[in-house]
């Protein structure tokens, strides 16, 4: 490896640091497991070529017509609330946790579940995105936890079911029954739902077989397309 190429890979680590410092855990998130997936999994590796030197700031990054890579603080917030040390203990896989995880975009909140020692199950609807979130989990080297699926999330992964937990990383006007079924009963459901003007991350969990709702944050997601050609990464 050439002296350039070390000194790149340095300061993105500088990077790395400050952003889990100032965006996130200096913003309240102080969950140990979040913080460590965090300033390991290598972001700029998920962020197109172009992009590279924005891959730290305190921002979505654009992918394609239809996808971004999360703001680095809103993946942080989303895999916080999941509860992971809770869901580890009610895990019927021995402690292993896995998530469905809807819209995989760049792959970089596949990497972040994949770091907190989750099996994740991620679908998203355009080939081309899939594709490209593939090698990125292959050069980041989080494949081997990371199963991907191109094809319409919001019929969940039946055969897969049930799961820990369901993170759903475009925007909804609600939750798509189908991955309520999937949920496990003592799962934890985080997506953003709501018209696209008043979107807010919300999470859910059974209590005596009802579903509890709790409102975290206000956001704004990509849509969540249903219906039309899937698996057409040239759709408008
Ligand atoms: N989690 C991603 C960000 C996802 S952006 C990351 O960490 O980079 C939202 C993604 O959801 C887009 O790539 C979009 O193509 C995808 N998407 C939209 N509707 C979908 C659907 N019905 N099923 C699966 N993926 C969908």
């Amino acid at each position: 490896m050439n002296l350039r190429r070390t000194s790149n890979r340095a300061s993105f680590e500088a990077q790395r640091e400050a952003m889990v410092e100032r965006q996130i855990r200096r913003r309240g998130i102080g969950d140990p497991i979040v913080l460590a997936a965090m300033a390991e999994v290598p972001r700029h590796l998920f962020v197109p070529p172009a992009r590279r030197k924005f891959a730290y700031s305190d921002r979505a990054l654009g992918l394609g017509p239809h996808s971004t890579i999360s703001q680095p603080y809103i993946v942080a917030r989303m895999t916080a609330a999941l509860d992971l040390a809770g869901l580890r203990e009610t895990s019927a896989a021995g402690g292993e946790v896995r998530v469905l995880e809807i819209g995989t975009g760049s792959g970089y909140q596949s990497a972040v579940l994949a770091a907190c020692g989750c099996r994740v199950f991620s679908i998203e609807r355009e080939a081309g995105i899939s594709n490209q979130a593939a090698a990125n989990l292959e050069e980041a080297g989080y494949a081997a936890s990371v199963e991907l699926r191109i094809g319409d999330g919001s019929l969940g992964w039946p055969e897969e079911s049930p799961f820990d937990a369901i993170l759903v990383t475009a925007g909804a006007q609600e939750l798509p029954p189908a991955l309520l079924a999937q949920l496990a009963a003592t799962g934890v459901l985080v997506a953003p739902l709501g018209p696209p003007s008043a979107q807010v991350i919300r999470r859910g969990q059974f209590e005596k077989g009802e579903l509890l709702w709790q409102n975290l944050e206000e956001v704004r997601f990509v849509p969540l397309r249903s219906g039309g050609g899937f698996g057409d990464s040239s759709e408008r």
